[in-house]
């Protein structure tokens, strides 16, 4: 009688502390194409004017959005508010008259924005570099856990300093090197900007070159003439060095030839350990004209609270911001973003409604969260790391995708930025249940890790996940799904064609949601956090890591 009852005992505590296999196939289950498409129809729907920050199309998404969150059963997660104000300034900067480049023998004119792109990230309306010292400083890159500092014996404070793109991997091939092809967080330009900042630089430039950049000259031409769009200043952030920007690969070699520098040369030595930058014995002159207009926007979210440590969460993330109503093409002026990011906004409610339905509800928090201003520059989720609701500690994991292509069941999981956390290994197991794998973004080299919502979570040291099938279809294989992809970012991507298709098959994002949901659940019915892999760039941002 005593072996029975302490066997109901333990039964009992087994029942209350974790979710049984039967909670969780039934929550999964409550996963289904239909809704997915249901609400990417609606998001991807004219009315929604193309959910852009700042205009009507905002007010009516944030406004369904909550309502859905709210719908499924979650919380409003900041105090009693669905909303979190995200204060930013929207900066115009002009180049007034050409960029000079000149040395005691030579003197350089160069045009913005075709041989030099521009932009200032300055409160100042007018921005003077008169004269300053140009510094070769090889790629940029203070990399303790590489051992490696391309600043160390140079000073750069007042001055301008050029900077190579992308890292040494790319350039040698070695695999020991950085992380080889893929691309690291020290080979973006947004870090270069960071660290130049850091080093108290005047302006930093970066010499263009297309296979490192990952696009070609025109992007960053295009992104010097258009408004850009920064987070406010906080207190005790670093401020922005006050001119950044890129040179043409033309306008560097133009430059550095002059001195008597050859572009390829300067690059194989920056590639080698222990290379020292040196001022090029040239100076940089130009004058910007800044105009700043200060506007904010919201970041949506829902709190499922945990049932015993509600103070810790797991975020999923889907921007909600688009390009709103624009340029015409084929008579459509409306770009509604139906999978950028319709169908990842679907699969978030999806998997905010399978936790809401749990009847035991997980010991830790679940967080949905719509980020704005992703397309600006991650803005929103920047913003939501730097500020919130939960202890940055206590944010477990992050969960987060961006262009899921509702093209059906796929045999793989594209895994992008694998390697980088334990959560790799959490999906896998859950992929082979599904009968699937995992796989590496075939295209590692393109920093893409870098460049999607969950990125700013893995800066403050969550461990952050960005999964999707993509590249193998269950029933037509790969060539058929890289065809599909390459026909979405040629014809579709970022453009009015970006619709909603009654065509789409949602049954792979329906498995991608539940694959993601049981790996989210994993975490949120236990105490385990999740590592970051040795050899991560983000792996010693938290004291918390090893
Ligand atoms: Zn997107």
């Amino acid at each position: 009688m005593k072996t029975v009852l302490y066997l109901l005992i333990a039964l009992f505590i087994l029942a209350a502390s974790c979710v049984g296999g039967d909670e969780l196939r039934r929550a999964s289950e409550t996963i289904t194409a239909d809704e997915l498409r249901e609400y990417t129809q609606t998001l991807g729907a004219d009315s929604f004017m193309g959910r852009k920050p700042f205009t009507p199309g905002e007010e009516v998404t944030v406004a369904w959005l909550s309502g859905e969150l709210e719908r499924i059963g979650f919380q409003p997660a900041f105090g009693d508010s669905w909303y979190q104000e995200v204060p930013m300034v929207e900066i115009t900067t002009v180049v007034d008259g050409k960029v000079l480049i000149s040395s005691g023998k030579n003197r350089i004119e160069l045009t913005a924005p075709d041989d030099i792109a521009i932009e200032s990230p300055s409160m100042k309306q007018v921005v003077v570099l008169d004269e300053i010292p140009i510094v070769f400083c090889g790629f940029g890159i203070v990399a303790p856990e590489y051992g490696w500092n391309d600043y160390a014996g140079v000073d750069v404070k007042g001055k301008c300093a050029v900077v190579l793109v992308n890292d040494p991997g790319l350039y040698t091939g070695d695999t020991t090197l950085f992380k080889g092809r893929a691309m690291t967080y020290y080979g973006r330009w947004t870090y270069k900007h960071e660290e130049a900042a850091r080093q108290g630089a005047a302006a930093v430039i970066i010499i263009h070159e297309p296979a490192g950049a990952g696009y070609d000259y025109s992007i960053p031409r295009k992104s010097s003439i258009s408004p850009g769009l920064y987070m406010e200043q906080a207190e005790g952030d670093i401020t922005p060095c006050p001119v950044t920007g890129w040179f043409s690969a033309e306008s560097a070699s133009r430059i550095l030839s002059a001195e008597g520098y050859d572009v390829e040369k300067l690059r194989d030595q920056a590639c080698r350990a222990g290379f020292v930058g040196f001022e090029l014995g040239t100076s940089i002159s130009m004058k910007l004209l800044n105009s700043q207009v200060k506007n904010s926007s919201v970041n949506v979210a829902g709190i499922l609270p945990g049932r015993v440590r509600p103070e810790e969460c797991v975020v999923v993330t889907a921007h909600w911001d688009h390009f709103g109503i624009g340029e015409s093409e084929n008579g459509d002026s409306i770009y509604n973003g139906a999978v950028d990011n319709g169908t990842s906004m679907a699969w978030a409610l999806e998997i905010g409604e399978a936790f809401a339905s749990m009847k035991n509800r997980p010991e830790r928090s679940v967080i949905i969260l719509f980020p704005t201003a992703e397309e600006q520059g991650l803005l929103g989720s920047s913003w939501f790391a730097a500020n919130p609701p939960v202890e940055p500690e206590n944010i477990i994991a992050c969960f987060n995708n961006d262009l899921m292509l509702p093209i059906g069941r796929m045999k793989d999981i594209m895994v992008t930025g694998y390697g980088q956390s334990e959560l790799d290994d959490m999906l896998a197991e859950v992929a082979a249940s599904q009968d699937r794998y995992l796989m590496p973004d075939p295209n590692p080299e393109t920093g893409m890790y870098f460049r999607s919502d969950h990125f700013p979570f893995a800066l403050i040291g969550v461990p952050s996940l960005f999964a999707r099938g993509n590249c193998d279809s269950r029933e037509f294989g790969k060539e058929w799904a890289a065809e599909r992809e390459r026909e979405y970012l040629t014809k579709m991507y970022h453009k009015p064609a970006d619709n909603y298709f009654p065509e789409m098959n949602f049954d792979g994002i329906e498995e991608d949601a539940k694959a993601i949901f049981e790996v989210a659940c994993k975490v949120t019915t236990s105490d385990i956090r999740p590592g970051w892999k040795a050899g991560s760039e983000f792996a010693n941002i938290r004291s918390s890591n090893k």
